[in-house]
């Protein structure tokens, strides 16, 4: 064995790949073999939960570093609007064309038809009080003012915002007003501070690598925790009501591997001339940890970094498309809430015309907007597409028992729909930079 080999370490997807297996195996061998569940949610699921935990800590520093030095380093206010514009504009376009997907496949297949009456009532009647936290939840956000989600862009206190990884789009807007600030004021000054942003930016990219050597671990314990959650103790009966819901789950499924694999390609093939394969290459490490975290914002750190060292899209447009992405774009998100829709409407005996699924694109399209990207949050705005088109929310209770797993897939389209974008734009602004390493990470 020569040296060389000795030194070959696996990539990190691979190792990451091993990690979401194994952890499939504990997950199912210990709900079958009836372990008891406190080993694996005491014992195990902490190292998950620190894994995300790690994951969540750098993102508003990354966020504020990047997006500042980005800004600062175009030099020029108009462009900065310019990119904004068509990058807020995409990622509408694109959320539009998810929801049609959506709602093509459920009118077609008609998967609300297909679930059997006696599923039907087992459903309603064991999640129904699960239902109603997200009721409660829709019922606040209605009292709301209609422009709230304008207000809420600004933060009050910029200390308070950045300690939540939930107003993410208040450290945004401040990281670009201190921005453009820099490129107004004398150079000298300009540059002292550029500097400190810079240097942190690449400290925390530093940090990013460390927690990336605890990801093998951290999808390992998150995926096995969730299995032995999910199974409870009787995994048999669990599986009776996956297959039960298995037409609604191929539907978002299917729905959402269009959209990533076929949509997607069309765009950043014909306008970022990147190679299918050289894309998902470069991005799937950031996909596996959106899998197993199934956040689009804990993944921003793992996200960003792949964008810029596996398809060469440079700093200044990751910090920006990339975090407004993670909070106001989510293509897999709308996309299972149209089909969701539909189905439960079907399921629930209600016919819905032309106009109500108008309502479906329109009100899926805000609750993209308007969603965190955290684990839950498109079931929590469901509430608001359901209520659109009189549907009960009690409804939900439908597809609870197969939200986590979805949840999971349509995280991973969110996140591949930010960086599909990002490329989009760079390419329209002809800034891509040669790949700087490995695309196989
Ligand atoms: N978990 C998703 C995300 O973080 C949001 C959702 O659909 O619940 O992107």
């Amino acid at each position: 064995m020569n040296a060389n080999m000795k030194s070959k370490k696996l990539p990190l997807y691979v190792q990451i790949l091993i990690g979401l297996f194994l952890g499939l195996c504990w997950g199912v061998a210990s709900s079958w073999l009836q372990f008891p569940a406190f080993i694996t949610t005491e014992f195990i699921k902490p190292f998950g939960t620190v894994f995300v935990t790690l994951l969540k800590m750098i993102a508003v520093p990354l966020v504020l570093a990047s997006l500042i030095v980005g800004v600062a380093s175009l030099h020029d206010i108009r462009k900065l609007s310019r990119i904004g514009g068509k990058t807020i504009s995409i990622y509408i376009g694109t959320t539009i064309i998810a929801i049609t997907i959506g709602l093509t496949i459920a009118n077609v297949v008609k998967p609300g038809k297909r679930l059997p009456e006696s599923t039907r009532q087992q459903l309603m009647s064991t999640y129904t009080d699960k239902t109603t936290t997200s009721v409660s939840t829709v019922e606040k956000l209605k009292q709301r003012p209609l422009l709230q989600p304008m207000i809420d862009i600004f933060p009050d206190n910029i200390t308070a915002a950045a300690a939540d990884n939930t107003r993410m789009l208040q450290v945004v807007f401040f990281a670009m007003i201190m921005g453009v600030a820099l490129i107004k004021i004398a150079p000298e000054k300009r540059n002292t501070l550029v500097a400190f942003f810079d240097a942190l930016n690449d400290a925390i990219i530093q940090i990013v690598d460390f927690i990336m050597l605890f990801a093998p671990i951290g999808v390992f314990a998150l995926i096995s925790a969730l299995i032995v959650e999910i199974a409870g103790d009787d995994i048999s009966q669990a599986a009776n009501l996956l297959n039960g819901l298995a037409w609604y789950t191929a539907c978002v499924i299917v729905g959402l591997f269009i959209h990533a694999y076929i949509f997607y390609p069309i765009l950043f093939r014909s306008v970022a001339k990147i190679g299918y394969m050289q894309f998902f290459r470069a991005i799937r490490a950031a996909q596996l940890v959106g899998f197993s975290t199934s956040s689009s914002n804990a993944t921003l750190p793992v996200t960003m970094k792949r964008c810029q060292e596996g398809l060469g899209i440079p700093e200044e447009m990751t910090s920006f498309i990339l975090p407004l992405g993670a909070t106001i774009n989510m293509d897999g998100t709308s996309l299972y809430q149209g089909v969701a829709a539909v189905f439960i409407a079907q399921a629930l005996d209600i016919d819905l015309s032309l106009s109500d699924q108008l309502m479906i694109l329109l009100t899926a399209t805000l609750a993209s907007i308007g969603s965190a990207g955290v684990p839950g949050a498109g079931m929590v705005m469901l509430v608001i597409v359901l209520e659109s088109i009189q549907v009960p929310s009690a409804g939900i209770a439908l597809i609870v028992a197969v939200d986590r797993i979805l949840d999971m897939m349509r995280t991973v389209v969110n996140i591949t729909g930010d960086i599909t974008v990002a490329a989009v734009v760079t390419a329209t602004e002809g800034k891509f930079e040669p790949v700087m390493v490995s695309e196989e990470e």
